[in-house]
């Protein structure tokens, strides 16, 4: 095959190598660099001369060592090709990225390939490093997924209040109950509702009545801890599932956080407005069958809230 090259055509082939617009590398069994086409000169900054018979490894300290050796063993001792893709390691040579459209991203990410390069005797003492630029693809995808979760937080979230909606928050239930007959760990949930709350929209408005929720609902962010998970579960009506919390603590919360709501004054028109909330408390036993259940507790003992005055909290001992 190659004695059909005669020499002009050859000229030509490195032509195409230098221009093509992808990098192209070779490399002896030392890593020293033996082939730099513009590619690389373009985007490392760095001409052949500059490189040539040097190792990869002191010319571009990114260039993992132990990896790249370990990766380039099957390609020297097995002789087979090797892939790495830019999800696996987003880049090889870290050069900056330029492009205009995907001018977001800081650097350019790359797909690479490695193969042998089979002398003459049937050795492989060279390998070729291929690189390709998949900026765009790598933009489009992280922007894809970016979008995605986004789109997935709104999905779960309430507009109004930023909590998990109903629909997301039942579904934490559901897992916090089968979490609890898996490994048997405690756990409390807490129902409450805001106190006479159909005044405040017939006094002060709807839009009045909407700040308070939010209100409440900004308090319970404030009270709770980041492993508990909290929920608008009906229009005034909040969950909170309390992971790994006893009932006896779970009521010191609940208190703490009627305290803090009975606390807070909303301001809307110039209105001074303050409401209570009545809570109640269960914590999940072997008794209970199902989160349904668990939830009609909660409810149950929020219920005797309201009936004993309102603004309390009642733990679940029984109906
Ligand atoms: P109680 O102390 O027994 O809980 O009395 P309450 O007035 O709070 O009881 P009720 O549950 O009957 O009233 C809830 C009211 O909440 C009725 C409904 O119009 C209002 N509401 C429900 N969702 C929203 C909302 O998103 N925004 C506003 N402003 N009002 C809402
Ligand atoms: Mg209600
Ligand atoms: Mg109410």
């Amino acid at each position: 095959m190659a004695k059909d090259i005669d020499i002009g055509e050859f000229h030509w082939l490195m032509d195409m190598l230098q221009t093509i617009d992808v990098g192209l590398v070779v490399l002896d069994n030392q890593y020293r660099v033996k082939a730099w086409n513009s590619f690389m000169e373009n985007h490392s900054g760095l001409k052949p001369a500059a490189v040539r018979d040097r190792s990869i490894f002191e010319c571009f300290k990114e260039v993992p060592r132990q990896w790249f050796e370990h990766k380039t063993q099957a390609v020297f001792l097995l002789k087979s090709r090797s892939f790495t893709t830019w999800e696996q390691r987003p880049y090889l040579f870290k050069f900056k990225n330029y492009r205009p459209i995907t001018g977001t991203e800081e650097f350019m990410y790359q797909n690479i390939t490695i193969s042998p390069l089979v002398s003459t005797t049937g050795d492989v003492d060279h390998i070729c490093i291929i690189i390709y630029d998949v900026t765009d693809i790598a933009s489009n995808r992280k922007q894809l997924e970016a979008a995605n979760a986004k789109l997935e937080k709104l999905s779960r979230t309430d507009r109004l209040t930023q909590l998990n909606n109903r629909g997301f928050w039942e579904e934490q239930l559901i897992r916090e109950f089968m979490r609890f007959n898996r490994t048997d760990s405690i756990s409390s949930l807490i129902m409450f509702d805001i106190d006479h709350f159909k005044k405040v929209n017939d006094t002060y408005g709807h839009q009045a009545g909407d700040e308070v929720i939010k209100m409440v609902a900004n308090t319970l962010q404030e009270t709770m801890r980041v492993t508990d998970v909290a929920g608008r579960y009906g229009g005034e009506e909040f969950g909170v599932i309390l992971v790994d919390t006893s009932s006896e603590n779970a009521c010191i919360f609940a208190e703490r956080l009627r305290e803090a709501v009975e606390a807070k004054i909303v301001t809307h028109d110039k209105v001074d407005i303050k409401v209570t909330i009545s809570l109640g408390v269960s914590e999940i036993s072997k008794q209970v069958g199902d989160h349904k259940a668990w939830l009609e507790q909660a409810d149950s003992a929020l219920y005797k809230s309201k009936q004993g005055g309102r603004n309390q909290v009642t733990l679940w001992l029984g109906d």
